[in-house]
């Protein structure tokens, strides 16, 4: 059989997929029986994002290092939620979760290459700390290229599939985190536009969510560690402060939105695009004049 796009070999029915794109519609469950890959699934934002897509009838593999806590997620997440264990600095481990997709649900609609640790390299690159820089590049950038080779080869045959990485507005503008990361974060950004370029022509859509400053246990530890003497509540407050839109803070949960938005079928023809959830602070620079009374 053949699908009416591109011309490309497809194993799925068309009449399958057109009765579940009638089933969301009607139950406005935008993942209707999408199988969806979250690699650091099991916290944070990579949480946030497989509760929203099960809530919208997908069923989500989340692909983390931390197996307890995968499994507790996966357990909290109920049936349609499954863990396992992935390291994505290992491509084995990363090919084996694409495989262990379609064995147990025949199919990868959805990549999300989310995984990433921060960095604490000193701020300057005279010192940068190059054993330091592998490490993060290893996870933040190898990891989602890892992610996905492995994704668009269960995914090209089908000539169908959406991938979503999670970049930074520290990837947007420079000078926001450490260059090591923010580094990371630009290249994701790069490996978005470029790898559109290919997939677009097999109907493969890759897309990147750039979010600010969020309280999770990612940025946590980090605040911990320069304010050790700051009890949590006042370090969520300072994260929290640096935000820019009035009335709002920045929640996984605004991350998870923007995912599901480019997961499904309502972002059907975007692709390499960079999606930023920063409440317009990547945007503008306020600039300070003094003023008229005390400018000399
Ligand atoms: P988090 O610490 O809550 O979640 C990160 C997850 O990634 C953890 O579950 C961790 O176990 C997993 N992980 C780490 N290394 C891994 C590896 N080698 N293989 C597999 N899994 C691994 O933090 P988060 O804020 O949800 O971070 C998720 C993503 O969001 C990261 O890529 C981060 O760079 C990005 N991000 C976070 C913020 C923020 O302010 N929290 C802002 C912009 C971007």
């Amino acid at each position: 059989r053949i699908c009416l796009r591109k011309n490309l070999p497809c194993s799925r029915p068309l009449f399958a997929e057109s009765f579940n794109r009638l089933l969301s519609t009607q139950t406005g469950r935008k993942l209707q029986d999408k199988v969806a890959l979250i690699t650091g699934g099991a916290s944070g934002i990579g949480k946030a994002a497989a509760t929203k897509f099960i809530n919208n009838g997908a069923i989500v593999i989340i692909a983390d290092i931390q197996q307890q806590l995968g499994q507790e997620t996966a357990k909290e997440l109920g049936p349609n939620a499954t863990f396992i264990t992935c390291d994505v600095t290992k491509e084995s481990d990363i090919s084996d979760a694409v495989d262990f997709s379609v064995s147990e649900y025949k199919q990868l609609d959805i990549m999300y290459n989310n995984a990433g640790i921060p960095c604490k390299t000193p701020p300057s690159i005279v010192n940068l700390d190059l054993e330091l820089f592998d490490k993060v590049m290893e996870i933040n950038v190898r990891g989602v290229m890892a992610g996905i080779k492995h994704a668009t080869r269960v995914m090209i045959p089908r000539g169908t599939g959406s991938i979503l990485c999670t970049a930074s507005v520290t990837g947007v503008i420079g000078g926001m985190a450490q260059h090591t990361y923010s580094v990371s974060k630009f290249a994701v950004i790069g490996i978005v536009k470029s790898l559109a370029s290919e997939l677009s022509g097999h109907g493969i859509r890759v897309n990147c969510i750039s979010p600010f400053a969020i309280p999770t246990p990612f940025v946590m530890n980090e605040m911990d560690q320069i304010y050790p003497h700051l009890d949590s509540q006042r370090l969520v407050e300072i994260v929290r402060n640096v935000g820019v839109l009035k009335g709002a803070n920045c929640e996984p949960n605004d991350i998870a939105n923007a995912a599901l938005y480019l997961a499904s079928d309502d972002a059907r023809y975007i692709s390499g695009h960079n999606l930023v959830v920063d409440g317009g602070f990547t945007s503008f620079k306020n600039l300070e004049f003094p003023a008229p009374d005390q400018a000399q």
